[in-house]
Parts: C-alpha cells; structure tokens; sequence
C-alpha cells in the first residue's frame, strides 16, 4: 500500500524504534506511548482492519497473538501486559493497517476497562 506509513515502517522506507521481528510480523515502538511500555504488532501483509480480516488470515491472526507474549517477555513484562484493537474509525483507529497495541510497564494494578 503506497500511502501507508506501517507498509512504509516494514518497508525500511520510514525510521522506527523496532522491538523485533517473527513470521509475517514486526514490532517497533509507538512514536506517542500511552503506557511506560507502548508497541505496536503489525503483519507484514497489509490489511486495513481487524474488522476486514477474512478467513484466509486465521493462522496470521494468531500468530499476532503469540507474538504479543514474545514481545512482551523482550521488554521484560511477560508478567502484566494489555492487548487492544481499534477497528474502525469511530473506534479510533487512525492509521488503516492492522495493528496490536501491547502495553504495560506499570508499577501499580491496572483497572479492568
Ligand atoms: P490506532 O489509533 O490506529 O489504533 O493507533 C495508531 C498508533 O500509531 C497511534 O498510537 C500512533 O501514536 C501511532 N503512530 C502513528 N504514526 C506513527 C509512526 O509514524 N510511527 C510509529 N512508530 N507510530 C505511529
Ligand atoms: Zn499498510
């Protein structure tokens, strides 16, 4: 995707802070961290949303998923970790590659929501 600044970061053609790397994924630092730990899992492949991911993508879908407790034991949060999706504008989503936010790093119990 031309216009997309994810396929730019996996494309080398935009700087990042990567984290690291597996099948058919990367990780690399969200540039405004909403947590004292704030990485972003993105597929290679691009695909707009979790909510235009089709069948085809079950075994890439889970691999982000098992990717976040790699990424998570790198940082040295294996123990407390928060996945989220925003699928969809109104959800706030605001850039249209598919990504899992992983964030954690807290001293403290996080609440539920
Ligand atoms: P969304 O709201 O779409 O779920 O999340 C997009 C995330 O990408 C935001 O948290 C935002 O800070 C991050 N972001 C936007 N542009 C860039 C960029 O160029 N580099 C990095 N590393 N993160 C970005
Ligand atoms: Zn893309």
């Amino acid at each position: 995707m031309d216009d997309c600044i994810f396929c730019k970061i996996i494309a080398g053609e935009l700087p990042t802070k990567k984290v690291s790397e597996g099948d058919g994924w990367v990780a690399f630092r969200d540039i405004a961290p909403k947590a004292p730990e704030h990485v972003l899992i993105v597929p290679k492949e691009h695909i707009r949303s979790l909510g235009e991911a089709q069948d085809t993508h079950k075994d890439m879908l889970g691999r982000l998923m098992l990717a976040t407790r790699e990424v998570a034991e790198t940082l040295g949060i294996r123990d407390a970790y928060q996945v989220k999706v925003f699928s969809g504008e109104n959800a706030g989503q605001t850039v249209f590659h598919l990504h899992l936010h992983l964030t954690g790093g807290w001293k403290e119990k996080q609440s539920d929501n």
